[in-house]
Order: structure tokens, then sequence, then C-alpha cells
């Protein structure tokens, strides 16, 4: 792997997660060890151990010297909800600083899906989200985004989610990582490729670079970089909205990076990877679940050979907005299928977890951050809106009925 942004060799201290395969060689060598003690710690970062006392296969010197220079980043377990069966499991971590994130582990037959969160806060301000509302409060480092996947692997694999948990066929190991959790991954660039390289180190996690997600509102910019690292990663783009002005109030980014500019960055990365690209839609109730929306969303997606994941809006506690009725979400599936887009209508994993994004953590903590100057406002001029176009009948029917679940990525409620 290459450099990340974390320090590779801290005079004072070192996160073990922080360092890459180059980080670890770094440090090895100028403690005036050979190579392939890297390649054990390594090994022993992945088992999700790292106190250098437990490492024995490492010489008794060596070990007391990586205590003195390591002070890992732990984070505590504040909260744990479930949900769908037990089938999802939500982790709020707070870091040593005081800073919580969330982490989610969805259990499928097949696959085990960690969504991980790539800052503490988010500075995008979309409106409909928690997470935004609440504002940015710091980045994470590389060490505290893979730290995330290496709790929620450990725990599946010690049993600590045990096999009750576990619908039929669930591997006992992390397949799939989809970068949907809070924050916005391409705003944290360094963390972010540093965690997709150390998760697809063959000698890592090895995970597949098809069975990672990365997901974006749509900061062009990080799109490019993404597909310089050469990996054919999933790049999914949150649109939710297929029209300037309104996207230009629901992702307040848009601003800076208009639609047109969004789909030829996700056209050239799908030219460069060769791997499709999706495109996300939390589907909000007389917001974004028009005809108009459906047939330019259509069209986006024509155009890029995109697949389309539809999330109906979860109910988010100081969010007026509500999930759409099941005859709105039905008629806008269905009218970009007729216009010969692609495109599927997920489940909720975890509603009843508190599950979307930013949700637990707003259940434990009210913290005011900052926001991009873009999104502050955005709020009160879609509720304005939004009152003029709520005047008539409310629907009373509940959401729609996911399609089955099979395209990627798995996602816990509305994301990023
Ligand atoms: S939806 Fe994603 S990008 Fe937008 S505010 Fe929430 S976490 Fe940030």
């Amino acid at each position: 792997m290459s450099t990340a942004a974390q320090p590779v060799v801290d005079p004072e201290a070192i996160d073990p997660y922080a360092l890459d395969r180059e980080g670890l060689e770094a440090l090895v060598a100028e403690l005036g060890q050979p190579r392939y003690r890297a390649d054990q710690l390594h090994a022993w970062l992945v088992r999700g151990v790292d106190d250098p006392g437990e490492m024995t296969d490492l010489p008794t010197g060596l070990r007391e010297r990586l205590v003195a220079r390591f002070t890992p980043t732990r984070p505590e377990l504040v909260a744990h909800t479930v949900a769908d069966d037990r089938h999802t499991h939500k982790l709020l971590l707070r870091f040593p600083d005081g800073e919580a994130i969330e982490t989610v582990l969805m259990l499928y037959p097949q696959r085990a899906t960690v969504c991980i969160s790539t800052q503490a806060g988010c500075a995008m301000g979309c409106p409909f989200c928690a997470t935004g509302q609440a504002g940015f409060r710091r980045q994470l480092t590389a060490g505290e985004v893979v730290r995330q996947v290496v709790v929620a692997d450990a725990a599946l694999r010690s049993g600590a989610i045990g096999e009750q948990d576990l619908p039929e066929g669930a591997p006992s190991r992390v397949t799939n990582v989809v970068f949907m959790g809070m924050g916005e991954p391409l705003a944290n660039l360094p963390a972010t490729l540093a965690t997709v390289r150390w998760l697809h180190d063959p000698d890592g996690f090895n995970l597949s670079a098809r069975g990672i997600t990365v997901s974006t509102v749509g900061l062009v910019p990080g799109i490019t970089k993404l597909a310089e690292l050469g990996l054919p990663v999933t790049l999914a783009v949150s649109l939710h909205a297929a029209t300037d002005p309104l996207r230009d109030d629901l992702v307040p980014v848009n601003r800076q990076h208009p639609l047109a500019e969004v789909e030829a960055a996700m056209a050239a990365y799908r030219r460069v990877t060769n791997r499709r690209v999706s495109i996300e839609w939390c589907l909000i109730g007389d917001v974004n679940d028009d005809p108009e929306q459906a047939d330019n969303l259509a069209a986006i997606a024509r155009r890029l050979r995109a697949h389309i994941n539809v999330i109906p809006m979860n109910p988010t506690p100081g969010v007026r907005w509500k999930e759409p009725s099941r005859t709105r979400t039905q008629a806008f599936v269905e009218r970009v299928r007729r216009r010969g887009a692609q495109i599927t209508l997920r489940d909720t994993r975890g509603r009843d977890a508190d599950a979307a994004c930013g949700q637990l953590l707003a259940a434990y903590t009210l913290g005011a951050g900052t926001r991009l100057p873009a999104a502050v406002g955005a709020a009160d001029r879609v509720d304005a809106g939004l009152a003029l176009t709520s005047l008539g009948p409310q629907p009373t029917e509940g959401p729609a009925a996911p399609d089955t679940p099979g395209a990627t990525p798995d996602t816990p409620a509305e994301a990023t």
C-alpha cells in the first residue's frame, strides 16, 4: 500500500491502524527489525489485536518497544441497537476525545456488510439528514475508519454477534464495506483512500474492490482521485434530485458541483474503472417524488448506464419531511423503469434501530457544528416549498414494499 495522510512514524505515539503496510515496514525498519515483522504485525491488526503484548510471535524486546510506541485509538462501544430480526446491528462508537460515530453491520445470506463513517458529523448540510443538521465536528483518521471494520469483523469472528443473529448462509467475516455512514467520504479523501487500500490489501482484509462502495454527494475532485486509485471500487453518487434548483436545496454542495459536472465525473469514473456507477435517491414525500424528477433521473441514469437505488426517507426526529406514500413511491419507480433505467426500491435496514444516518448519535447527543455556507438556509427554503405543496390532502398509506434486494450497495436507511 502507498502512504496515507496519517503520519508513518510519529515520534510520540502511533495508532497502529493509522499505519499502512509501508508505514509498518518503516516502523519495524526504524526499530532495526527485518521486514517480515511488519507482516506479522499486520496480521495481528487484521485479527483485531492492537496490544503488542499479545503478539506472541514477536520477540519480547520488540513487543516492549511497540508498547511504548503504540497508542491505539480504541473506541468505546456506547450503544448497540439491533433490528431486522437481529440482522442489523448499529454501533455507536466513541473515541477517546469524546467524538462519537456510527457503524452499522448488516447481515445477509452470503454476505456481511459494514457501513462505516468517515467524519464526526458532516459539513454537507443535506437538510433531510440528521447528521447534516448537526454539522461537522472533525475528520476521522484513517485508523479510526479502518477500526470500524475491525470492530465489526471481530464481533463476527469472536461470536459476540452470535449464530442466532446470522441469517442462514451468512459469512462469519466481513465481506462488504460501504462508505455510507456519517460524513462525506470524499471530503476526507486521505483517510478514505487509505482505508480502501487497507481493506483491499491481499494480506489484510483482502476484500474485493467490487465489495467496497464509496458513496458521495458528488465532490467531483474526489471522484477523479478515486478513479486514479486504479481499483474498480463501486462509486455511488447520492443525487436525490435531478434538476439543479431542487438539488441546490437538497444537496447544497450542488452549487459548487452542479449536476452536469457530477454526471461528467461519473461518466469518466465508469470509463476509467470499467465499473458501473450507482445513483442513490432518498425519496422524500412531495419533495422529489414527482414525475418531472422521475423523468430527469431516468434520463441521467440511461446516459450513464447507472443503476438507481431508491431509499424511501426514514422519518428523522427534528426533520419535518416525511416518507413518500406507497402510491407515489410505486408510481415514481415504475415511471423511471418505463423510461428504460434500471432501478431498485431498496429495503430500509434498521428503521427500528435509529439506523438512518446520524439518528442513533442524535439520540445520545445534540452538538452544534459547522456547515457549508451553501447549506445554511437550505432546509428553510425546502420547508417553505413543502409548505406550499403539502396543503392538499395528506396520504394515509404506509411506505411501499421494497423490491427484492440484490443490487449493490447495501444501505442502512438513507445515507450519504
Ligand atoms: S446525507 Fe451524507 S453528505 Fe448529506 S449531510 Fe448527511 S452524511 Fe452528510
